[in-house]
């Protein structure tokens, strides 16, 4: 079968991934299926072979970890680590099933040297992929001391590997995992678990987006287009939710992933026309939208589209971390809808009516007008009925030109579409 991608070397940016003819949106890029599955490295006590959360009376009868049943038990998944506790003769004493356990972090690393011993070509694959030890030992030196002690250390004393295993080697293997992982969706009752794809782990990230990763249940990955692609056109997915302005987007990207996004919506200052991180021109008469000079340096002086008018970058952001705090605090003799309708009131002339702190206060009151019991559907008055239609409608541009299409699930889309739908079939009937 031919396949519609091609993974590609480019100096200076490292793996990408290209699309080798013109594609249509919607369909289908790349089919993935993990080569790799663990446990988040703190995690609670959660089955070892299927991630079920239990509660602690069945343990593995070899290495008595907490487990569903012998089934679970004597899968093929831990028997991976299993294998080694065996080997080793160790026995986990996992106390409180209700917090997270350190034991959790031990089989990451165990599962990465089974790999290496098992599947050589997936190991080969796996290692070529980035781990940022250095960033991220200097990002978070809790979580490295954790996986010191929790991960590298407990594979090298208690599991015997220190002879084949230098330190180094071991917070690669997390890192590579932590950097590339996608995390696997599962139902209710389920902990939390990593996979790492190995095609799907080339696509690089872009704040606007000409592809999805949608979930499948049996943890297959698909990549779909959401827009037409051309050929020879890099493929690219959002690797952070849609809706944070650049100034947010750009330090979460940095911080989880140590890069600088260099996309098109980056560089823009209304962000491809979304406004999500603009406030409203104080000078009299104007209004205008008023937006970071240079989006992409976090110093940059704000100034108004319309009428030039600046103001100084830490000022701009005050009002929007201020706004974000007014967000909570709701004084508890006021119903939630008029606790955001009156902060709506209030940033009215402040925010521009997309910026993000104002789009998630519109979804939330869009959701809440005509589905709770005091706002019900039945007795909404007309003008009511028209505020959930506008505030629907103004939460949904941004999300509309960040993902766009119908590819997959997008919870807050999906759900304002639906309001839309629901109220305005309601209007016609009244
Ligand atoms: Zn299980
Ligand atoms: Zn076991
Ligand atoms: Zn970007
Ligand atoms: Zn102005």
């Amino acid at each position: 079968m031919c396949l519609p991608y091609k993974v590609v070397e480019v100096a200076g940016r490292g793996r990408c991934v290209t699309s080798v003819r013109d594609i249509h949106p919607n369909e289908v890029l790349l089919v993935d299926n993990p080569i790799l599955v663990s446990p988040s490295t703190k995690s609670k006590a959660q089955c070892l072979q299927c991630c079920r959360l239990v509660d602690g009376s069945y343990k593995c009868p070899v290495c008595n970890f907490p487990m569903c049943n012998e089934t679970c038990a004597s899968g093929e998944i831990h028997k991976l680590e299993c294998e080694v506790f065996e080997r080793v003769d160790f026995e986990a004493e996992v106390e409180d099933v209700k917090i997270a356990d350190d034991h959790y972090a031990a089989i990451l690393p165990l599962r990465c040297i089974r790999m290496r011993e098992k599947e050589p070509e997936n190991w080969r694959i796996f290692q070529s992929f980035q781990s940022h030890c250095k960033e991220r030992r200097e990002a978070n030196k809790d979580l490295w001391a954790y996986h010191d002690e929790h991960g590298v250390d407990f594979a090298r004393d208690i599991c015997e590997y220190k002879e084949e295993f230098s330190v180094e080697e071991l917070h690669r293997m997390i890192g590579i995992m932590s950097v590339n992982s996608l995390g696997i969706e599962l139902e209710k009752g389920y902990g939390e678990e990593m996979g790492f794809y190995p095609a799907f782990s080339n696509i690089n990230h872009s704040c606007l987006a000409n592809a999805k990763p949608v979930k499948m249940k049996d943890k297959t990955v698909e990549v779909r287009a959401k827009t037409s692609i051309k050929k020879g056109e890099e493929i690219t997915f959002q690797y952070v939710v849609e809706i944070q302005p650049t100034r947010i987007r750009r330090e979460m990207l940095n911080r989880k992933w140590f890069f600088l996004c260099s996309c098109t919506r980056c560089f823009d200052r209304a962000e491809c026309g979304t406004f999500l991180g603009a406030l409203l021109c104080q000078r009299r008469h104007c209004g205008g939208p008023v937006l970071p000079e240079q989006p992409t340096d976090t110093s940059s002086r704000f100034s108004c589209l319309e009428c030039g008018n600046t103001i100084e970058y830490k000022e701009a952001v005050e009002i929007m971390n201020e706004a974000e705090r007014n967000t909570q605090g709701k004084d508890p003799l006021h119903h939630l809808v008029e606790h955001i309708e009156r902060f709506l009131q209030k940033y009215e002339d402040i925010l521009h009516p997309y910026n993000y702190v104002m789009a998630s206060m519109k979804m939330k009151l869009g959701c809440l007008y005509g589905n709770c019991p005091e706002y019900p559907l039945a007795t909404m008055t007309k003008t009511m009925m028209m505020r959930k239609l506008q505030v629907c409608e103004e939460s949904l541009v941004p999300l509309a030109i960040l993902d766009e299409g119908q590819v997959g699930d997008n919870k807050w889309k999906g759900r304002l579409e639906k309001e839309i739908c629901k109220i305005k079939c309601l209007m016609q009937i009244k």
